[in-house]
């Protein structure tokens, strides 16, 4: 796995099959797709910027890197992706094989380019759309929240404010005296031309553009543009007075009626002023809903208490009355903030849903951030937002206007990406027929991206069948471009050009190298994203069956084992811990989605789709610390087995993080022996798994959900639903740690004895 997680130390990818099957019969008996997680801009220390525009093949439009092949002499390069002769300008002329530009440097794959003079000018805008239609507790919490937030924005970034409940309220910030708001009906989307008119936006005389503010050339004076939008540091004091004024929404709720919440109609207003004001420059919508919308457009619910939320089951069954409409709405929604280049972020905080499911696809095609807590008191909620703005600890690095292209060598094409963007519909040759995700198309729109931002791209080889032997081996690589423009969060535009080799192997005894080449926990993760999504989409499709045809037919096809022997099986260290992911793949939130609500379920994905490879595996497959006295923190068997009276366990499984105590461990807690000077010991052996959930807190983005629990404790099925269900009711024998599971689930020894026995037929 190493040599793996150094070449994404290099280039931000990992890939299922480092070694490509070669064509696509090969291909498709691989079972996981030909794919790649790929991080665009994820921060290396090392990485060079360099001063000046790249050089382009003047056929294919690839970028020139170190695969090229260069004639010295005669100053050519050739493009490896179409074999086009390329001629370098004037300004290259003293290259030599000892005088390298940066981006023909062997070990610099992965480059970034900086448009000299090209700094833009243009400051974030961050809009904020607040629910007042929540209980004064929570109304206290989410003030105090926004305020902090406030006083953490960059000084320069425009700032702007809208409001909701039953109504609609923007805030015209502009006037500190004054307070003054424009009101729009809940229960009715809202035009962008209706939404100018009512403004009085075309009242000032429009003017040519002069300002720095993009808005200026669409005809909107700078003058009207800063009513709503203010640079942060002079509208600090009006926001903050704003704020504080604020009220719950007035209207009275019924006893038998959930609150009046236009969430859709605020983010379409949100959305209009913005495109009216800032179109194609950065911008974020910051949604905080604290509750179910249940009016206008988008309502997932009607405000009839005795009408429940929709659940997956009645997702499942069709019988969700306002799921598709809302939906269609927001599909709406996103094409004009795609358009727009802005963001949407969703700080989803109430006991009951709000509509997350519903929203997901506006969230999720904008790049935007995601977050979902019980409370705006929770920290989940409060740590998260602050981590936005805060750059002290690990730095989010928000990025905006992205837009990722692919160059592939001409026997691959591309289904499509599963991941935070949206399709640009650039067809060309390279689009595969086969969609995943967003396809047919060959560049997307990234309207926010940051370090973290994962994609996974799928593709197709098309190569029918096997070459000749003596063209196999005059070529037998495979070259991948992936480009990333985007604004980076200095301001200024930059280009990221990662450039792979991969080689390809084909026909007879290709086997050991693709299993030489296979990296299992990027074959996990992608899995993972493929099932999500073909639940999503396929009406009736079975995840479970899906899931173990693809194993058992991996397993069948790269195991060691005599026919018909199941005794004799045996898988290569490279293969032999995806079938423990699979495992726990069938047993995790991604497809036992019933243990959930279906905004979760859109939670728990939208998350794992903007992931890299380690923190996706973690959801997958969680991890288990074991801290005794006996010994220094070790890994354990996510394993009922692991659980001891004299241990403490810490669980992270990404959203929440659990230290768990044994039940003698808790006793001493209890008795209050870390206190006593004579206990030290023990005091550190208490501490040593608060550290290291600290640790893991710090770095996570959403923050986790921090439990800490005991041995027969109620919460402590946080831990036991995630663990193998070794002993369960229905097991015999005695059980060491004197915990059982109450589960029908088969554990992952019988699963493996399935699968064994299946596989060697
Ligand atoms: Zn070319």
């Amino acid at each position: 796995m190493a040599e793996f997680m150094e070449l994404e130390g290099q280039d931000g990818v990992r890939m299922p099959w480092n070694v490509v099957p070669g064509t696509k019969q090969e291909a498709s008996n691989c079972v996981v797709p030909v794919s790649a997680i790929y991080t665009p801009i994820k921060t290396f220390p090392n990485m060079p910027v360099l001063p000046y525009a790249p050089l382009r093949c003047r056929n294919c439009r690839s970028v020139l890197n170190p695969f090229s092949i260069v004639d010295f002499a005669a100053k050519i390069w050739i493009c490896p992706f179409c074999f086009q002769r390329n001629h370098f300008p004037p300004h290259y002329a003293s290259i030599s094989d000892e005088n390298l530009p940066a981006e023909l440097f062997p070990q610099y794959t992965t480059i970034e380019y900086q448009s000299p003079g090209e700094a833009s000018s243009v400051p974030p805008v961050f809009m904020f759309v607040v629910d007042t239609n929540i209980i004064e507790e929570e109304m206290a919490f989410l003030k105090s929240a926004l305020s902090q937030a406030i006083g953490l924005l960059p000084d320069n970034s425009l700032v702007g404010l809208i409001t909701f409940g039953t109504l609609v309220h923007v805030h015209e910030l502009g006037f500190s005296t004054i307070p003054k708001t424009y009101v729009f009906k809940g229960s009715k989307d809202v035009s962008k031309d209706q939404l100018l008119e009512q403004m009085n936006f075309f009242l000032i005389k429009p003017k040519p553009p002069t300002g720095v503010i993009a808005g200026a050339r669409d005809g909107l004076s700078s003058e009207s543009i800063a009513r709503f939008l203010l640079p942060a540091s002079d509208c600090e004091f009006s926001l903050n007075s704003i704020l504080e004024e604020l009220q719950k929404d007035p209207w009275p709720i019924p006893t038998d009626q959930r609150a009046s919440r236009c969430t859709g109609t605020a983010l379409s207003v949100a959305a209009s002023l913005l495109g009216a004001c800032v179109p194609g420059s950065g911008a974020r919508i910051l949604a905080f809903v604290g509750g179910p919308s249940t009016e206008g457009p988008g309502a997932i619910v009607s405000k009839n208490l005795s009408e429940p939320i929709r659940s997956h089951k009645d997702l499942d069954k069709d019988s969700a009355p306002n799921y598709h409409k809302a939906v269609k709405f927001y599909e709406g929604l996103t094409m004009q903030l795609v358009h727009q280049g802005h963001v949407l972020d969703l700080f989803a905080c109430a006991l009951d849903q709000v509509g997350v499911a519903e929203l997901k696809v506006a969230v999720e095609r904008t790049g935007g951030l995601v977050v979902l807590a019980e409370s705006f008191g929770h920290s989940v909620f409060k740590d998260s937002l602050r981590r936005v703005f805060r750059s002290e600890d690990k730095e989010l690095g928000l990025s905006s206007n992205g837009i990722f292209e692919i160059n592939c060598s001409k026997d691959i094409k591309v289904q499509g990406i599963l991941g935070p963007c949206a399709s640009l519909e650039k067809k060309g040759p390279l689009c595969s027929d086969t969609i995943v995700g967003q396809g047919s198309t060959s560049a997307w729109k990234m309207c926010g991206l940051d370090q973290a931002t994962s994609l996974c791209l799928v593709f197709d080889i098309v190569k029918k069948e096997l070459p000749d032997a003596t063209l196999q081996s005059s070529s037998n690589q495979f070259y991948f471009q992936f480009l990333t423009y985007y604004q980076h969060s200095t301001g200024e535009m930059r280009l990221r050009v990662t450039s792979l080799s991969r080689r390809w192997v084909a026909g007879p005894g290709s086997i050991q190298d693709l299993i030489a080449g296979f990296d299992q926990e990027a074959a996990a993760v992608v899995m993972a994203r493929l099932v999500s999504f073909k639940m999503e989409i396929e009406a009736e499709f079975d995840p479970i069956r899906w899931l173990d045809k693809a194993l058992i037919h991996i397993c069948s096809r790269f195991g060691d084992y005599q026919k018909d022997s199941p005794s004799s099986f045996s898988l290569s260290p490279r293969l032999s811990i995806f079938p423990q992911f699979m495992f726990n793949l069938r047993r995790s939130q991604f497809v036992q989605v019933f243990n959930n609500s279906p905004d979760e379920t859109a939670y728990f994905r939208m998350i794992l789709n903007r992931e890299n490879v380690a923190n996706s595996v973690v959801m997958i497959q969680p991890s288990l610390v074991s801290y005794t006295f006996q010994s220094a923190p070790e890994p354990a068997l996510l394993d009922v087995a692991a659980i001891a009276a004299d241990r403490i366990l810490l669980l992270d499984s990404y959203f929440t993080i659990v230290i768990f105590h044994g039940s003698t461990i808790a006793q001493w807690r209890k008795a209050g022996y870390h206190n006593q000077p004579e206990h030290q010991a023990f005091a550190r052996l208490l501490q040593a798994p608060r550290d290291d959930a600290d640790a893991i807190i710090k770095e996570r983005f959403p923050v986790p959900r921090l439990v800490i629990c005991d041995q027969h404790g109620s919460q402590a099925r946080f831990l036991l639903a995630k663990l193998n269900p070794s002993a369960t009711y229905n097991s015999e024998g005695n059980h060491p740690g004197g915990d059982i599971i109450f589960t029908d689930d088969v554990s992952f020894e019988v699963f493996l004895d399935h699968l064994q026995r299946l596989a060697v037929q």
